[in-house]
């Protein structure tokens, strides 16, 4: 049963072009190159990748439509599952998900899940769309905060069920990280993020952007006064960690938070919005995640010389192989088994340097990876404009600390169960707010749960 048809490359910008432009890397497969690579699939009885998606789309259902060309009813298949397909078949870790468990992957490449996904989506949006059954009302009315994926993507389910469901978004754009974090040459904001934005509209939910919950409305009036039956918080985690070593509020240092929402949200790179962003001559990045791979990228198509300085080597990088080649074949330098000490400055106040010192790999960590230690003299300094700290996030407290009820954990995550219902009756929660800086998937499987346990909660208290 051996597949002989090697996996089809996908094609994408060439490193020297991109790395001066903010278009997307990733061209996509065309016709030919999704049927082909369609044919791949083995349709296995029992197939063990859509166990491994979190929102268990029923994957050989709709590639074995793009085999047949049958695109529009393999974007119905998709829709069942997931309200945003272009998006995740661009950014999912697809790699340690659906396509880590595809059998093909044992002896050879699995199937090319997520460039499929992509497919789909972006045909079915440039065709029309899938035409959506709408639901009559319920009567029950839900509110939703935050729409990053796991608000989104409560807010489609329930919707689904008749629901009345307001978001509602503290920036002024919806999306969560999916508009102020990931990049444009990554994940376009208006062509693909918007547009999918626009299908849960279209289902009858309401976004209502600047109003951030815990200041400009309670979660307690939500329910006891506004006449929400449920409330589900997908507030994300964007409470950037810093070192806590000297220099780091000097000028020129900021968290990759704020660099990337500069450029992203208040598109800091385009000539025409007058946001301020400083990237200088040369950049170094702390951190080895896809957040920093992110900012590096960023940086360097703003013309700066980019740097990323992280404490491990290479093999412990935690962003994905993929992020890590393209920065690599753009052109970013990494300085490895490498930790910033004090940040250096001129005598106007302004990042000159940064002191760092060598580390070599000890023993091995509770996280069962080798820690870091470092070689004692021998500091050295990397020359440099601005420093971006990328160091992971962490739920901001607002919310816990205005809404009666709700406990945390000590590292300030909503404590909910495997569906979502926190310590306060009516109140659910999912995504990065209750696992703390995780995936666009993981946080939108935690929305649909959650979901399902509103619904079973209201029907409840109607028995
Ligand atoms: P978020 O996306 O953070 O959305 C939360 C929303 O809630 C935000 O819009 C926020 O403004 C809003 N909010 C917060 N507080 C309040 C309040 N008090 N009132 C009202 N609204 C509020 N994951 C991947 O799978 N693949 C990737 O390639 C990837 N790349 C990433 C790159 C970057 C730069 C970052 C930062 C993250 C990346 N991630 C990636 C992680 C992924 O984006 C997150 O795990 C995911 O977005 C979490 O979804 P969420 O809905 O829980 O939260
Ligand atoms: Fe197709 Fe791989 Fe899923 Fe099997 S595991 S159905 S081969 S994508």
């Amino acid at each position: 049963m051996a597949n002989r048809i090697p996996r089809v490359p996908v094609r994408e910008q060439d490193p020297k072009v991109r790395a001066t432009n903010f278009e997307e890397v990733c061209y996509g497969y065309n016709v030919e190159e999704a049927q082909l690579e369609a044919s791949r699939c083995l349709n296995c009885k029992n197939p063990r990748c859509v166990s491994a998606c979190p929102v268990n789309i029923s994957i050989p259902e709709f590639i074995s439509k793009v085999a047949e060309g049958a695109f529009a009813e393999a974007a119905s298949v998709i829709a069942r599952d997931s309200s945003l397909p272009a998006i995740c078949g661009r950014v999912c870790p697809q790699e340690t998900q659906c396509e880590g468990s595809c059998i093909l992957g044992v002896k050879g490449e699995p199937v090319a899940i997520g460039k499929l996904e992509r497919f789909v989506a972006d045909w079915s949006r440039e065709n029309g769309g899938v035409k959506l059954e709408t639901v009559p009302a319920n009567g029950h009315k839900v509110a939703v905060i935050g729409s990053g994926p796991a608000g989104l993507a409560c807010a489609s389910d329930l919707a689904k069920l008749g629901y009345d469901v307001t978001i509602f978004e503290a920036l002024h754009r919806p999306g969560g990280v999916l508009v102020y974090g990931i990049p444009e040459f990554r994940l376009p904001k208006d062509e693909v993020v918007e547009a999918e934005i626009n299908e849960v509209r279209a289902l009858g939910v309401k976004i209502e952007t600047n109003v951030i919950a815990g200041r400009t409305v309670k979660i307690d009036a939500l329910l006891d006064e506004e006449g929400f039956d449920a409330v589900f918080i997908g507030s994300g985690a964007g409470l950037p960690k810093f070192m806590g070593i000297p220099g780091e509020n000097l000028n020129g240092v900021c968290s990759a938070n704020e660099f990337l929402t500069r450029n992203n949200l208040m598109k800091a790179f385009r000539d025409d919005y007058m946001t301020p962003i400083h990237a200088g001559k040369k950049v170094v990045v702390v951190g080895g995640g896809n957040v920093a791979m992110d900012a590096a990228r960023t940086a360097l198509r703003l013309g700066a010389e980019t740097t990323i300085v992280y404490r491990r080597t290479e093999n412990e990088l935690p962003a994905r192989r993929e992020e890590v080649h393209h920065a690599k074949e753009e052109g970013i330098e990494f300085a490895m088994l490498t930790n910033p000490v004090e940040i250096l400055s001129d005598e106007r106040g302004w990042v000159k340097a940064v002191k760092c010192i060598r580390m070599e790999l000890g023993e091995p960590d509770e996280s069962g990876r080798r820690s870091p230690v470092p070689v004692p003299g021998s500091e050295f300094e990397i020359e440099t404009e601005t420093v971006i700290m990328s160091l992971g996030t962490s739920p901001n407290p607002l919310i816990a600390k205005t809404t009666g009820g709700l406990d945390t954990n000590r590292r300030g995550c909503i404590i909910a169960d495997e569906n979502g219902a926190t310590s306060r009756p009516g109140v659910f929660a999912g995504g990065d707010a209750v696992t703390g800086a995780a995936t666009v998937i993981l946080a939108m499987g935690a929305g649909r749960k959650a979901a399902a346990a509103i619904h079973e909660y209201i029907q409840g208290r109607q028995r």
